[in-house]
């Protein structure tokens, strides 16, 4: 067993101290080394990159390390990371900041903001002139902007009438409304916004999704800097729609890693989250453990029945597979009639007895006209410091012995 997390880097043990919640990140691989109490209190992942793209995240920039330019020149990045806390996805704003300036080892930290804005109740008019000549770039801008006081919890004091369009309110009604009745995170979207607030040359683009006067949800992309006008300090806000975007993006995304006929993830994803499992291992010592499936014979119903049914009971082997299976482990397509089932947190034992129920259940499917089929299975166990490669080698060979021992069986190898 290896240490607990948290007491690996001794250095970063004054961190605990705190009360607010602090992880620090490998810039590059975005690797978790260290979080400190408060944080693990609040999210007991150690995957940044679930935290950084689940339901809530926002961020400007996709990857880390593309912030490092920026934070070495002290440039504050402010992104929202999505926490599990009791089974609920809950938004978190988070300043990051560079830790340390050697090039060769250059860590992000990650600071959450706990506060909230004072609440100030501010019912002034302050809307931008039409006739001004920034009334007249805001006014005439055919981008949605919104004049917002982030010292009034966000009060919406103007809205263009690109915005007005967009969102589907009159200028009069939207300028009774606060960010946080536009935006799906609610209330939570205070804390970010007071940081944003503070900044001097604005904020890189945020992505957030708005709520229109219809009730319909839109993926936006918001600019933000602050602004004095009359000498109050607010912030003038440039909403962009990329819901579009967002919806090829995600497109992409899912045909980048599944597996087309089946629509179980494929070999690429597959590999990914092997190796991201091997790391996580090197902090948390738990266990995992792969399958490796194959049809047997299954040459023979496509020459006896056609590619096509072929086709069709591959898909009905996929189905049974993944029904079967727990949401956290993954089934992939490896190729063929081959197929392979990531298991987290399984050990040999219960892998071994997951596959042979998977084995009873794929001799169970009935598909008309066809002869039942069978799977053989090779089951194997993560050893410590052991490379994906060699992991998915002693799979195959297990598998190998289970077709050499007469097929319809499950080896543990
Ligand atoms: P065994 O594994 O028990 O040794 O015999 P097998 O007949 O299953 O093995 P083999 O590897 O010789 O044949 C696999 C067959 O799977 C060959 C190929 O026609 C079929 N196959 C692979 N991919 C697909 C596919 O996407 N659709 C269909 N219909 N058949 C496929
Ligand atoms: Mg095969
Ligand atoms: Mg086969």
């Amino acid at each position: 067993m290896s240490e607990p997390f948290t007491l690996q880097h001794p250095e970063h043990r004054a961190l605990n101290l705190l009360t607010t919640p602090v992880w620090i990140v490998a810039s590059r691989g975005n690797e978790l080394i260290f979080a400190n109490d408060a944080a693990e209190r609040l999210s007991a992942t150690s995957d940044v990159h679930a935290m950084r793209h689940g339901s809530h995240s926002a961020h400007a920039e996709e990857q880390l390390a593309a912030y490092l330019p920026a934070l070495r020149a002290r440039e504050p990045i402010i992104e929202i990371w999505t926490l599990q806390l009791n089974g609920e996805a809950v938004p978190l704003s988070c300043q990051l900041s560079l830790l340390k300036q050697d090039s060769n080892n250059e860590q992000i930290l990650v600071e959450g903001i706990l506060s909230s804005l004072p609440s100030v109740a501010v019912a002034e008019k302050y809307d931008l002139t039409e006739d001004s000549l920034y009334g007249q770039l805001f006014h005439s801008n055919g981008a949605p902007m919104l004049l917002i006081d982030p010292m009034a919890e966000g009060r919406i004091v103007d809205a263009n009438q690109a915005a007005c369009r967009f969102y589907g309110h009159t200028r009069e009604g939207f300028c009774r409304k606060h960010t946080w009745e536009i935006n799906a995170l609610g209330r939570q979207v205070l804390p970010i916004m007071s940081e944003v607030a503070k900044l001097a040359g604005g904020h890189r683009p945020l992505n957030f999704v708005h709520r229109l006067a219809d009730g319909s949800l839109r993926d936006v992309q918001t600019y933000a800097c602050p602004l004095k006008i009359e000498g109050r300090r607010l912030m003038l806000c440039v909403v962009h729609d990329v819901t579009e975007q967002k919806r090829l993006k995600n497109e992409l995304e899912y045909a980048a890693s599944r597996d087309p006929l089946s629509g179980l993830w494929n070999r690429r994803h597959f590999l990914k989250s092997l190796e991201k499992a091997r790391q996580q291992r090197r902090r948390k010592d738990e266990n995992y453990s792969l399958l490796m499936l194959d049809v047997d014979h299954f040459k023979n119903i496509n020459d006896q029945f056609g590619h096509e049914k072929g086709d069709e009971t591959l898909v009905l082997l996929a189905k049974t597979l993944a029904n079967r299976v727990r949401d956290t482990d993954s089934v992939c397509r490896w190729g063929g009639e081959e197929f392979t089932i990531f298991l987290p947190q399984t050990d040999i034992g219960n892998a071994a007895h997951l596959a042979e129920c998977l084995r009873i259940s794929v001799s169970g499917i009935q598909i008309s006209e066809l002869p039942r089929i069978t799977v053989s299975i090779g089951v194997a166990q993560h050893q410590a410091d052991e490379t994906t490669e060699s992991l998915i080698r002693r799979a195959d060979a297990a598998l190998y012995q289970a077709k050499a021992a007469g097929r319809n069986t499950v080896v543990v190898g």
